[in-house]
Order: C-alpha cells, then structure tokens, then sequence
C-alpha cells in the first residue's frame, strides 16, 4: 500500500505550486502532480506582464496583493516594476480609457491620467497620435519562463513531494480520500485540490462534474534584440496589446489575440491573420519596430469560465475536493489567490473572498 498525502494538488501551474506551498506551511503533507514538467502550461508561457491597468476592478484587490506577492519573489522571476501606460488613439478609445482607470483606481489601484508631454517625454518613441493615455508605477513584468524552476526549487525548500510526467487519467474514491492514476502508476491523497488550468474541464469530467470551463488560445511574440525604445510596459485601451523591451532589448508582444486549437490537442498554434493584427497595432503604437524581425511567436491555453471570475473553492458536490483556475490575468493573481486558496483547505479565515465554483453563471463580454 503506498504512502496517503494529505492532498494532492493536480495541476503544477502557479495556482497548484502557490497553494502547495501555503498548504505545507500550514503543515499539511502535500503532493503536486503535473503531466508534463512544473510550469509547462499557461504559466510558463504567457507574456509576463504584471499590470493593474488591465484587470478586472472586482479582482483588484486580489492584483495589488499579487503585485506585492511577485515583489518579494523579486530576481529569481526576472521581476521588474517598470511602471506602465495604456494609450487611446481615438476619441471613443479615450472614454473607454478614462471611465476603466477611474474604476481601477477607485478599486484601489494607484492609476493616473496623464498628459501628452509627459507621455512624450518618458517614452518618446511611442506614436505621437496619443489622444488620452494613463499610468501606473505599480505595473511591470515578470519572466515566465523561470516559473518552473523558481517553484521546483520552492517546493524542495518547503519538502513538499511533486511529480513531474504524472498525467493524471482516472480518479476514485476510497475509504480514506482518493486514488489518482496515471498510466503505470498510482498516488493516495485524503484531499484534493484540482488546479489543471484550461484542462480543468477534461479533469472535473473524471469525477462527473461539468465544468463550464473553456480556453482562450492567446498568442505572445518576440523580436530580436533592438535599441533600447521603450522602458515601460505599455498597453492599448482596448486591451489588446501588451508590450515590453527585456534588459536584453528583445521585446515581448502579446494582448491576447487567438491562435487555434484545444488544450487537448497538444500546444495549440499561431493564426497568422490573428498575428499580423497584432503585430500591426504593436507598430501602429511603436512605429520604431516597423523593420524589427519577429523570432518567435507561441500559444498557450488560459482558461475561462462564462462570468471570466475565478473558479476558487470546492469542487460542486464534495467536501474535499478543491478547485483553483479560471483566475483573468491568473499569472499576476496566482502567487496571491494561491495561498488564499491553500488557508481556505487549511480551514483558516481568508483575507479576501474566494469565488464559489458552484456559482450560477452570468454570461459576460470578456
Ligand atoms: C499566452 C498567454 C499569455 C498570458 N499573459 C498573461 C500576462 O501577461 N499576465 C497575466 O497576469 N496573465 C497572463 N496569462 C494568464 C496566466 O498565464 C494564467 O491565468 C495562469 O498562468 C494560469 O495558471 P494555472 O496554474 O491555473 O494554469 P497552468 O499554468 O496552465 O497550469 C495547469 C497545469 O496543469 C497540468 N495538467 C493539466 N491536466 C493535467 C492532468 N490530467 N494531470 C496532471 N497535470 C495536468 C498542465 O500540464 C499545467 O502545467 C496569459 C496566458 C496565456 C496562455
């Protein structure tokens, strides 16, 4: 009979990692299970952007948290607070800017307006065409690629167990918890918590439950290396575009336009009309890339449910088994609602609310 863990955290993304290690400071014995390597999905591939400007207002509070969260991680994430800006090029994009900001910061955010000339003077090669644009010194990024490694090495400090090629294909019940199988192998666990991030829904369908969980196929880019053009993270009041310029001057393009595929199929793949619009904004706004070489251009799958809230809490009809996903800009959010997620299996008060994955959904535009 081998070895029965407290829980078993399915899916080591940044939710399952972050909650695993709030689970083991809270002394609970847990394991992380991954069908690839820790950090393989979402989390090792999206474009790292840290910014309050292009979150929800009701998460807010959970973002500033999480800012505060990538802070402390600091170096070994590639951190960087850079400070932001979001432009409007059109008179209705600037409504759309003004009344978002003005929600954000009432929602706590520290977000202001700002004027041309200091727009121009802090970043002098964005278009000149700028109608409105606004600030936060909060925003920056992070390198997603160093999430594995950074939360391999936490869960080894913390001694808490994972494996990595453990695809998890059948879940069953026992008299003391669950049995998780892979295809040649098998774990124990008295609890779960499911944090599988766009496969959330073929997960959840082990276990009988329908999920509304559906992916979104956002696509990321990089140049090579160029002049230095830019030292903020810069978005579009649409909200889709986001861009930043790495130390090493290769700047990273992204703001969530669809490649094709499902998460079940494999990597997913970039749609070139899909990448040419977003290239073409990227240049409309920096108009200094216009001869710049694109490297490299990826998918990855984020997940979504049809409110886009987070799924945070008990899967519907156990007392044991847990979700964590669905989190909108779940990279910046994850550290935090992670380790609330681990204090609620903990059986502690949380900070912050969670969000009832058993919820009745309202359909909304994302
Ligand atoms: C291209 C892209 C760009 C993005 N850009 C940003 C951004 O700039 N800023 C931001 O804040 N957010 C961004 N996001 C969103 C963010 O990356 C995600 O919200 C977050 O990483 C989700 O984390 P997760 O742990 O829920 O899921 P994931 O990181 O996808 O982790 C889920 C894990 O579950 C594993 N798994 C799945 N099924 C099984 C199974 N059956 N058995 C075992 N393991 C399984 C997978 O291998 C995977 O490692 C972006 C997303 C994408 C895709």
């Amino acid at each position: 009979m081998n070895k029965i863990y407290d829980i078993a955290c399915i899916g080591g993304g940044i939710m399952g990692c972050a909650a695993a290690l709030q689970l083991a400071e809270g002394g609970m014995n847990s394991i992380v299970l991954d069908q690839g390597d820790l950090g393989q999905g979402a989390s090792g591939v999206n474009a790292g952007t840290l910014s309050l400007q292009i979150k929800r207002v009701k998460l807010m509070p959970y973002a500033i948290r999480g800012h505060q969260e990538w802070e402390s991680m600091g170096d070994a994430v590639g951190f960087k607070k850079t400070g932001g800006y979001t432009l409007a090029f059109t008179d209705h994009e600037a409504e759309l800017l003004q009344e978002r900001m003005r929600l954000k910061a009432e929602a706590g955010a520290p977000i202001e307006l700002v004027s041309n000339s200091v727009l121009r003077e802090a970043e002098p090669q964005l278009a000149d065409r700028v109608v409105a644009a606004s600030y936060c010194a909060e925003d920056g990024y992070s390198n997603s690629s160093l999430t594995g490694q950074f939360y391999r090495a936490r869960l080894k400090e913390q001694g808490v167990q994972y494996r990595e090629g453990f695809k998890v294909l059948g879940v069953e019940a026992c008299n003391d918890g669950y049995v998780i199988r892979s295809a040649n192998t098998t774990v124990r666990a008295r609890k779960l918590l499911l944090s599988a991030g766009a496969w959330l829904k073929s997960l959840a369908a082990l276990m009988d439950v329908d999920l509304p969980v559906q992916a979104r196929i956002n696509t990321v880019s990089v140049t090579q290396r160029l002049p230095m053009l830019t030292r903020s993270v810069i978005g579009h009041a649409t909200g889709l575009l986001t861009m930043k310029q790495k130390a090493s001057g290769s700047l990273l393009i992204g703001g969530g336009w669809q490649g094709r595929g499902t998460p079940e199929q494999g990597r997913g793949q970039v749609d070139v009309h899909s990448l040419r619009s977003n290239l073409a904004l990227a240049r409309h706004v920096l108009p200094a890339i216009e001869n710049a070489q694109i490297l490299r251009s990826w998918t990855g799958f984020e997940a979504n449910v049809p409110d886009f809230y987070p799924l945070a809490g008990k899967l519907p009809g156990y007392e044991d088994v847990f979700i964590l996903g669905c989190v909108r800009g779940g990279y910046t959010i994850g550290p935090y609602i992670g380790k609330l997620m681990g204090d609620y299996i903990l059986e502690r008060k949380t900070e912050l609310p969670l969000f009832d994955p058993g919820r009745d959904f309202v359909e909304v535009v994302a």
